[in-house]
């Protein structure tokens, strides 16, 4: 049915290029285009491999909209998928309105460095000197993308992605007004590792280490980065101290939902990941600044460079990417919902557990690279089979969710409903 484009090769890019290459009749012409080719190279050698299939790929610096633009141009894909980091969403874009391509990604934009400059437009609450991502700035292109005639997918990975998509779900199956709602994330794996991100560092611990934020009664609640937690309990793992953190489908959820009177994200952390974060703050290697470092050149000379510590520590970290073989257990995510339907309060929870050992079996890649990554195709196949395709810039909430749902149960990730339990929250 179409060409795509697939910008990036880490671990969230390996499993959707999996999932890709499995769905032939699908997409018929598929590249993978990164910073580094090797990586490419070696994941298009395993696809052609396994799945038949031709898979080309390319070199390309996706913070440069003209190198973008000169592959987009020359490849002429129906949808580039960004699986890059969210530094690279707003180049990804203006080149697809340049070169005529429709554009999907997981996570919004958020600057690389913040500044007052850089954060001059932002709406949510933020400091200057610390990061910070919202919507407003990829919502800022719908107008270009409706009179282009094309179509921008946003968050369409598990969360945002998948959780909204439940939401979206629930709203047209379930309520008739949804009141509160909970998205729960548990992972309840073990990859023996002393500390390790799920999902590249650098986005995850600037993430993580920002203060909390929900929507409550028409307004956002600021609260002390972790300061809210209690025990919650995830199907087929049992109770897990959950934190609620500032998680970006909120923004979109409470605007397309306005009948919700409070929207929060809860995410679950171990003691020793806790401690190791601790540490990593206490001593300054969360730091998104430049700092000196005496290092050697090229010619074995010392001299001054400018290193970020987050940076650093990103490339003395365990590569997400490697995780999968060791790792046992299983992630649970879902929405825990409450609302009226037919006058009466009524709950709702609607998850998937999916266990990290099978992720690997499939794709070489842990849960989290997993849960994202599927998603993140089936969002392509719903463009490429024209039912996900209006012109403009929109988070997922906001196309039909039931051909997704259905995709989400043929494709890995297969969801479950509770109706009227107790949602604990
Ligand atoms: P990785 O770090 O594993 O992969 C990122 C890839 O992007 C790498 O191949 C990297 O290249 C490439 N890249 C980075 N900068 C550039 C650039 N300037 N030009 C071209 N390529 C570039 O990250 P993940 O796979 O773990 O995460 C990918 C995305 O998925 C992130 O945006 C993350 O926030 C999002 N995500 C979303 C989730 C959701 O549920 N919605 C959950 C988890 C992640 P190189 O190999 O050279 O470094």
């Amino acid at each position: 049915m179409g060409r795509v484009l697939i910008i990036g090769a880490g671990g969230v890019a390996t499993v959707a290029a999996h999932k890709v290459a499995q769905n032939k009749d699908v997409f018929t012409e598929i590249k993978i285009a990164s910073r580094t080719e090797s990586k490419c190279k070696a994941l298009a050698a395993i696809l052609n491999e396994k799945y038949g299939t031709n898979v080309t790929t390319a070199q390309v610096d996706a913070d440069s909209v003209e190198q973008l633009v000169a592959l987009m141009t020359d490849y002429k894909p129906e949808l580039v998928m960004n699986l890059a980091l969210p530094y690279q969403d707003l180049t990804i874009m203006e080149a697809c309105l340049q070169a005529g391509c429709n554009y999907l990604d997981t996570a919004n934009y958020e600057p690389e460095f913040p500044s007052a400059e850089a954060y001059k437009d932002a709406v949510l609450p933020h400091h200057d000197d610390q990061p910070h991502f919202e919507y407003s700035w990829q919502w800022a292109y719908r107008e270009r993308f409706e009179k282009a005639g094309l179509c921008a997918i946003l968050g369409c990975g598990f969360d945002p992605g998948v959780t909204s998509i439940y939401t979206a779900y629930a709203a047209k199956h379930h309520f008739d007004e949804m009141h509160y709602l909970d998205i729960v994330d548990c992972n309840a794996g073990n990859h023996h590792k002393a500390f390790a991100t799920n999902f590249n560092p650098e986005i995850n611990l600037r993430e993580i280490t920002q203060e909390g934020l929900y929507w409550e009664d028409g307004k956002y609640v600021v609260t002390e980065p972790m300061a809210i937690h209690k025990p919650l309990n995830y199907p087929n793992v049992g109770p897990r101290e959950s934190y609620l953190l500032h998680h970006e489908e909120i923004e979109s959820l409470v605007i397309n939902y306005p009948t919700l009177k409070r929207a929060r994200f809860w995410m679950t952390f171990g003691e020793a990941y806790l401690k190791h974060l601790e540490v990593i703050q206490n001593i300054g290697m969360d730091r998104i600044d430049e700092v000196e470092y005496m290092a050697p050149d090229e010619d074995g000379v010392m001299r001054k460079v400018k290193i970020v510590p987050l940076q650093f520590l990103k490339a003395v970290l365990p590569n997400p990417q490697d995780l999968g073989e060791n790792y046992e257990g299983e992630t649970s995510i879902g929405c825990r919902i409450r609302g009226l339907r037919g006058g009466e309060e009524h709950t709702y929870y609607v998850y998937n557990n999916c266990s990290h050992q099978a992720a690997y079996e499939e794709t070489g890649m842990q849960g989290v690279s997993y849960t994202t990554g599927v998603p993140a195709m089936i969002g392509a196949m719903m463009f490429m089979k024209g039912l996900w395709n209006m012109p403009g810039v929109h988070n997922v909430e906001e196309f039909d969710p039931d051909p997704f749902m259905e995709q989400l149960n043929i494709q890995g990730l297969p969801w479950h409903e509770i109706h009227d339990g107790d949602l604990e929250l």
